[in-house]
């Protein structure tokens, strides 16, 4: 039995889980998918009933009795330090080493796509974002603060091991699809240091899968390149900095956040699925945030159990609910995030049983 922790947290996190839950409700019916889930009362309204955010046994129970973590989305006003977001989310993605960010940026209706000739080139890009290292370590500090000689330095830290595991990933998953190409991209012009490690350690993994392409683009050449040819690249592999800006930008020629899901992976060891989007203050409680991209995490969870054909059958659910125009205020829609729900669990159950 794969057991999943659900984290609602805070925001419209919550209300688009209860959505995530209806569709493990109707996939736990699937022949040879067992499949069991808790729901785990962390985020800003405990913090500020106990003062908690994540204690050590709660942090080991989740990391030793679960195959996967679903999370909603972090984040309260009330909350203006994000502290328990820091500890719980970057708590999780750190002490558990989920290294590989995978974000897929496909393009599921023509009307999504802001572009011109988006819907002549659909884009179906699969980013693979280094998730542990890059800019985002937080080593550094300031001198002089609130001087007018102050001094700030952020270090970009890049180890060998890591660029190693994520490139690696990148490529098995283009083996795995059948896919034809993998792009590196990075700044190794203005930045030669860690442009040297990626570069070598890319060209070197690139040659035990002589049947893909590999190439290297400059990340402000990308950045273009998704806008002018967004059907052009399969798979990204990229820094965390990089990884996090570009895959904005895919989500956004794709739909917008309330569409973008996300995995966080040690692959085979721990996983952790989120929306793209965070818990959205200025429209929790109304009852119109978008669920699907909390639909597509079980999507891509289901993937990750080893069920592809799950995660192909959710998209098209989604796929058939835009089609139809049932959909929250942010694709154009009237309808609530519950009567989005109730239409992607219904759509889920009538293709599985058409379709077994
Ligand atoms: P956080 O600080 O938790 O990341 P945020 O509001 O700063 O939250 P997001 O939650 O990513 O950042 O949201 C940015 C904007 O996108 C929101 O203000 C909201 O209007 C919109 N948005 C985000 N998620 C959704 C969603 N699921 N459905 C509809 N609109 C959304």
């Amino acid at each position: 039995m794969a057991r999943i922790a659900i984290i609602p947290g805070d925001g419209v996190g919550v209300e688009v889980m209860k959505q995530a839950v209806r569709l493990l409700d109707v996939l736990s019916g699937e022949e040879g998918l067992a499949l069991g889930w808790d729901e785990w009362d962390l985020g800003a309204d405990r913090y500020l009933r106990t003062g908690t955010t994540l204690t050590e046994e709660e942090f080991t129970e989740l990391s030793e009795n679960y195959d996967a973590i679903l999370l909603g989305a972090l984040g309260d006003p009330r909350v203006p330090s994000n502290i328990h977001a820091r500890d719980i989310l970057l708590g999780l993605r750190f002490r558990l080493d989920l290294y590989v960010n995978y974000r897929p940026c496909r393009l599921l209706h023509p009307d999504l796509s802001p572009l011109r000739h988006g819907a002549e080139r659909p884009m179906d890009l699969h980013i693979f974002r280094e998730n542990t290292e890059g800019s985002y370590g937080g080593l550094g500090g300031n001198l002089r603060e609130g001087t007018p000689q102050e001094l700030a330095i952020q270090e970009d830290v890049t180890t060998a091991m890591g660029v190693e595991r994520i490139v690696r990933r990148a490529f098995e998953f283009a083996r795995e699809r059948e896919l034809g190409s993998v792009t590196l991209v990075d700044k190794a012009n203005a930045m030669p240091h860690s442009g040297r490690l990626w570069r070598r350690v890319f060209r070197e993994i690139a040659e035990e899968f002589p049947e893909l392409e590999s190439e290297m683009q400059y990340v402000d050449a990308m950045a273009m390149d998704l806008i002018r040819n967004p059907d052009r690249h399969e798979v990204l592999v990229t820094s965390n900095l990089f990884g996090d800006i570009l895959s904005d930008e895919g989500a956004a020629l794709t739909g917008g956040m309330g569409l973008a899901p996300s995995a966080n992976l040690n692959p085979g060891v721990h996983a952790l699925f989120e929306p793209v989007h965070g818990s959205a203050p200025d429209i929790a409680g109304r009852g119109i945030a978008n669920p699907m991209a909390a639909a597509r995490c079980v999507g891509l969870l289901m993937g990750y159990l080893g069920r592809g054909d799950l995660e192909r059958a959710i998209d098209e659910v989604v796929t058939a609910a835009i089609a139809e125009g049932v959909t929250t205020p942010d694709l154009g829609g009237t309808r609530s995030t519950g009567d989005v729900g109730a239409r992607l669990a219904d759509g889920l159950a009538e293709l599985l049983t058409t379709h077994p």
